[in-house]
């Protein structure tokens, strides 16, 4: 009954989100915080106030949501825990600015970075040219080749973690392949400087797409979005999930050049016309128009990361240094499966891959300061 394509098909496995017992969610990377109230204000109006628009199509591209995404990105420079905020009013720090506007017509959005991600790898990977992937990144790029039916070229991570840009720059040229990675990465939460990333684009082929998915940037990365002027061949993915709260309201986006733009259009208007609900659309509009709050929240969570990162220095764990919103951590007596259980039986969930290579690791997402109080707790205790 179910076609070849179905039998192939090896699904992402989201971090659990159990029903039987209230845990602290340190497993999925979500923001602790929750939307501005600007944001709950809008979606009780909209739904109070314009029922009818719940009865009607929704807007298919998005339009000012677009427009409120690009005036976020040039107050912010794309990276809210460096910005400097004033009140209600943000700029972005000297080092993050950008230097041209970015325009609505530069960004796409969806249904979560997630679907915006398959819509990319439809638009601008082909199965019979093997796609290059660092070893570890996130998980659901491999699944996407696997779906579309592009073979992949699986790059081995250096010693210290990052990633051998050499290496993948060499098998793309050879494959005559584009190129996708995170950064920062995941689950190592190690970045790449803008600099690098520029190097990276000057020896590849520009006739190729370069996908940099930019999910934890606004937690401590260096954004890319300052080299589209320069390099035509380049794409940014970004996300509403992580720094701006709203992994529930199932947001990402684009920043890219209009011509890149207008062919992910095509996909997304071949296969799912209406991806973003009316009120999805409202809360992400008023989410954009209060850039101070989740700037607030950014820092919060990059000062919470760095408390905790003391604290795993001063117990003896080991631990890659973070740039984003998670980290991942070993404790050198004791395997990953064991501390995985041992702080789930305090009430608190970190993930932890059964992958070999980070097996003996668990990423542990930053909560707010009461939940790494608990946390630390936990831990202490192992
Ligand atoms: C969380 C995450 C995403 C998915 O984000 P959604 O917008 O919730 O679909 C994409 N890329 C990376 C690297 C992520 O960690």
């Amino acid at each position: 009954m179910i076609s070849n394509r179905m039998k192939n098909l090896h699904p992402y496995v989201p971090g659990e989100q159990p029903k039987d017992r209230v845990y602290i969610k340190l497993n999925a990377n979500e923001n602790p915080y929750a939307p501005s109230t600007k944001v709950q204000d809008a979606v009780v109006d909209f739904v109070k106030n314009n029922p009818m628009k719940l009865a009607l199509y929704p807007d298919p591209d998005s339009l000012e949501l677009h427009a409120a995404i690009a005036e976020m990105l040039n107050k912010t420079g794309g990276v809210l825990c460096n910005a400097v905020v004033d009140g209600e009013d943000v700029k972005p720090s000297e080092k993050d600015k950008i230097p041209f506007t970015v325009t609505p017509e530069m960004v796409y959005s969806g249904n979560g970075s997630d679907e915006v991600l398959s819509f990319v790898f439809y638009a601008f990977f082909d199965s019979g040219k093997k796609l290059v992937l660092p070893e570890f990144t996130y998980s659901f790029y491999p699944v996407y080749a696997g779906f579309y039916n592009i073979e992949t070229d699986v790059v081995p991570m250096k010693k210290d973690w990052s990633l051998d840009t050499n290496e993948m720059l060499n098998r793309a040229s050879k494959n005559g392949s584009g190129l996708i990675f995170a950064n920062p990465n995941a689950p190592s939460g190690i970045g790449l400087s803008r600099a690098e990333i520029r190097e990276m684009l000057l020896k590849a082929d520009k006739d190729e797409i370069f996908v940099v998915d930019e999910a934890y940037c606004d937690f401590g990365g260096e954004s890319c979005i300052p080299l589209l002027e320069e390099f035509k061949n380049l794409l940014i993915v970004r996300t509403f999930s992580k720094s701006l709260c709203g992994a529930g309201m199932r947001l990402g986006y684009i920043v890219a050049n209009p011509e890149l733009i207008n062919y992910v259009t095509t996909v997304k208007n071949s296969l799912n016309h209406f991806p973003i609900d009316a009120v999805a659309q409202i809360a992400g509009v008023a989410a954009c128009k209060n850039p101070a709050y989740y700037c607030e929240c950014a820092k919060k969570v990059a000062e919470e990361r760095e408390t905790f990162q003391n604290f795993l220095s001063e117990k003896g764990w080991e631990y890659i240094p973070s740039r984003t919103n998670f980290v991942l951590v070993r404790n050198p007596k004791v395997s990953g499966e064991q501390v995985y259980q041992k702080i789930k039986k305090e009430g608190i969930l970190v993930r932890h891959f059964s992958t070999k290579g980070i097996e003996d690791y668990v990423r542990i997402t930053i909560g707010t300061k009461e939940q790494m109080d608990a946390l630390k707790k936990a831990m202490e205790a192992i």
